[in-house]
């Protein structure tokens, strides 16, 4: 899969899929890719890729797939459609999908593959647009080991670090397991600061402490939701994101489907659903979020 010459079939060409795919045209792959955006297909034409008028045209003849969609109804019908990925492909190809989706769509859609013997793994992101632009993204990786071992190169072009973690379906698991304690902290070290600041305890005295004691964990010690004590987080520029609210609830609302599918107990990940939907609903989808904050201390929402 190294070199030059490799044929790519891209679809899905956003706001990450975008990056990722000029990550792949720098690293010397030629990359055929489709979008129903007609601006997302002009950027990948500028960014060197070469645009195509369907799914089937873009992964014809291709020998990887790589797809970064919405969610799991784009993905099964990306796959499974009529004019889908599976149907075009008349060699076995190597499939990656990066989207986050439902578990158990990334398993029915990798076994539909298995069937026409195409090697498929889900590979969900985190880092983000940023991530995705410095080919910085980290890869968690569902899959058979052979079809890993085959994709790396890709991945590589576009990450720095990936994790196996298992068959089918597991990738997409570890995202939503982890994104829930995220959700899970981030309300939690936002309360606490909540509470501080009613409690006549500074910001940076909360951080100081909490930082080198028990509270310790990543929302507060990398994306601290008050500004000053980490300069790098969104609270120093007024939430911008970042990773978004609306992206933090999909994650959540993922996480409680699973959990209700395999009879998981999870009700703190059932809450902070609760809490990032009605931060959302008061129209803060597109804040960064650690934003939340704002509404646990009653400034909207
Ligand atoms: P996006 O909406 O910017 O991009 C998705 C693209 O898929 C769109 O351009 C859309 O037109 C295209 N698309 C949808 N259906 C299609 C079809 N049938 N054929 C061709 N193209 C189709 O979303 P994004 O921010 O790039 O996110 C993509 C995925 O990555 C999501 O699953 C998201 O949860 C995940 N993710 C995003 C971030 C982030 O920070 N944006 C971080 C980690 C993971």
């Amino acid at each position: 899969m190294t070199g030059t010459g490799t044929d790519i079939g891209f679809i899905g060409l956003g706001n990450m899929g975008g990056p990722m795919a000029a990550n792949l045209i720098k690293a010397g792959h030629r990359v055929t890719g489709f979008d129903l955006s007609a601006t997302s297909l002009d950027a990948f034409k500028s960014a060197g890729g070469c645009p195509a008028a369907s799914v089937q045209e873009a992964v014809k003849g291709a020998k990887a797939v790589v797809t970064m969609l919405p969610a799991g109804k784009h993905l099964r019908a990306v796959y499974l459609g009529e004019d889908g990925v599976l149907s075009a492909l008349t060699e076995p190809t190597l499939l990656v999908d990066c989207s986050t989706v439902d578990v158990e769509s990334a398993r029915a859609v990798a076994a539909a593959a298995a069937e026409r013997n195409h090697a498929m793994i889900d590979a969900p992101v985190s880092g983000g647009v940023g991530g995705a632009e410095a080919g910085a993204l980290t890869f968690m990786v569902g899959g058979e080991e052979e079809a890993l071992d085959c994709a790396r190169p890709l991945l590589e072009a576009m990450g720095k670090t990936i994790v196996h973690a298992g068959g089918a379906g597991n990738g997409q698991a570890a995202k939503i397991c982890n994104n829930m304690v995220l959700g899970i902290s981030m309300i939690a070290v936002s309360e606490a600061f909540t509470l501080a600041e009613k409690l006549g305890l500074s910001h940076q005295a909360l951080f100081d402490i909490s930082s080198k004691a028990s509270g310790q964990c990543w929302s507060l010690t990398t994306y601290c939701p008050v500004p000053g004590p980490v300069p790098t987080s969104p609270a120093n520029r007024d939430y911008q994101p970042g990773f978004t609210a609306a992206m933090m609830l999909k994650d959540l609302k993922l996480a409680q489907e699973a959990s209700a599918g395999v009879g998981a107990t999870t009700p703190l990940g059932a809450e902070a659903g609760q809490v990032y939907q009605l931060f959302c609903n008061a129209g803060n989808e597109e804040v960064d979020f650690s934003g939340v904050i704002k509404m646990l201390r009653g400034e909207n929402g």
